[in-house]
């Protein structure tokens, strides 16, 4: 089927930015065919036609790290003594959570995330599940969700030691990505590790293998609380970045999320390996844990993305929070808003690229049709030069109105399209206070 969008302001991001003030973009099948002022852009016999007018046509947001499954954590209650550092917080909320979801408890919560996705303009999330009762097929119910709601997922399953059933863990991943083969569609694959403080030895190997042997990389945890670099030290006398580099887990295809607790030596370990780091700012604030020398990493040509772990699916929103902490940290007001930026528009893609061979996050000729139209006049001139700034003071607080991944048309004038979101919503109801019970609280 072909999209012709026409009469808004085109953004095209990608290395040559490009900002078109009447642009139009034309979709046939899953690919971008053509882009351009609108009165050059010729609709083919047939093609539905989407008036942008008032909107800012631009490519679909990514999520670098995410955990769907965190939709069904809203208001519930917080433990009768709060958690009072990172360890408890994992105890109190978190492990105790995704000791208890179910199969259908990880496919609606799925659902519900991955729809904010939709509503909030993302369009590609890396997801990193947990759920120690139920871990074989896991992730099938998380591909059931993605293909229903029709964003783009690259999906793993975080194995762990700490409940001792770390090798079920790796057998999911290793089943996963053997089901998925070579055709990948709308889902991806990775091989999933909660974290080195939680992972011994023989999990880690294993986990390295099956990475080896589907040619895909690891996304972990890494340094997120200072306990991940003591226990690291204390266990087998190496830092955390070297432990993994030890056992082979590093690499173009591997995201350590987070590490905000390592040190130059493990920065330097991550830059010659290539590996992939994705900062979660949002997060790390809500759990006290410190702010990443995320500028440095960027310094020594890291390829540092952003995710929001489970914090939400607003991408924007997230870039400005970004810049705002790694500025705030800095104590510096010249350092950190263009490398937010970089994160979110360029890392990510490159990221995305690199690990599922995805070309999403730019519009151009040849590339998935991943766009969104985000309602937006700018009251000031707008031009490649300050794009950044319109995007994270003006369009982070305006709607998304229409999104599109792979060519189809999943929200139109801020409706769903093909979902009974209102039947969707209530079973999550259900099944969260159902959750709940179960975990007294
Ligand atoms: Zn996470």
């Amino acid at each position: 089927m072909a999209i012709l969008i026409k009469n808004g302001i085109l953004i095209t991001l990608g290395e040559r930015a490009q900002v078109l003030e009447n642009g139009a973009l034309l979709i046939e099948g899953e690919k971008i065919k053509e882009f351009g002022p609108t009165n050059k852009v010729r609709k083919p016999a047939g093609a539905e036609e989407i008036d942008a007018s008032g909107k800012v046509i631009m490519p679909g947001l990514i999520c670098a790290h995410h955990h769907l499954y965190s939709a069904f954590a809203r208001g519930m209650k917080p433990p009768r003594e709060p958690a009072k550092d990172f360890k408890e917080i994992l105890e109190k909320i978190w492990w105790r959570l995704d000791g208890e979801l179910t199969a259908e408890d990880i496919y609606y919560s799925s659902l519900v995330s991955l729809i904010e996705c939709v509503k909030k303009g993302t369009t590609t999330v890396f997801d990193h599940h947990e759920s120690q009762a139920y871990q074989l097929g896991s992730l099938d119910e998380i591909q059931r969700a993605t293909e229903e709601v029709g964003v783009r997922t690259c999906l793993c399953l975080g194995a762990s030691d700490r409940y001792g059933r770390g090798h079920q863990g790796v057998e999911e991943n290793k089943r996963f990505l053997k089901k998925l083969g070579k055709e990948r569609g709308l889902v991806s694959g990775m091989v999933g590790l909660h974290a080195s403080f939680t992972v011994g030895d023989e999990t880690l190997d294993r986990s390295v293998e099956v990475a080896q042997k589907y040619d895909c990389g690891i996304h972990l945890h890494i340094a997120e609380d200072r306990i991940d670099e003591d226990d690291s030290l204390r266990k087998y006398g190496l830092r955390v970045v070297e432990r993994l580099a030890k056992h082979s887990a590093l690499g173009e295809k591997s995201i350590a999320v987070h590490c905000v607790n390592i040190d130059e030596r493990e920065q330097d370990i991550l830059m010659e390996t290539g590996t992939n780091v994705v900062n979660n700012p949002e997060s790390n604030m809500n759990n006290a844990v410190g702010c990443a020398d995320v500028l440095g990493m960027i310094g020594k040509r890291i390829l540092v993305g952003l995710g929001t772990d489970g914090m939400s699916a607003d991408m924007l929103s997230q870039m400005r929070v970004a810049y705002m902490i790694y500025r705030h940290s800095a104590g510096d007001p010249r350092v950190g808003f263009s490398e937010a930026g970089e994160m979110l528009f360029k890392n990510n893609p490159e990221i995305t690229k690199r690990i599922t061979g995805w070309k999403v996050g730019r519009i151009e000729q040849g590339w998935l049709a991943d766009i969104i139209l985000i309602d937006y006049s700018p009251p000031t001139p707008l031009h490649p030069q300050n794009l950044l700034g319109h995007l994270a003071f003006g369009m982070v607080n305006s709607s998304v109105d229409t999104t599109i991944c792979n060519g189809k048309i999943l929200m139109r004038n801020k409706r769903l399209v093909g979902m009974d979101e209102e039947r969707i919503t209530q079973k999550s109801k259900e099944l969260s206070r159902k959750l709940w019970e179960r975990l007294s609280c």
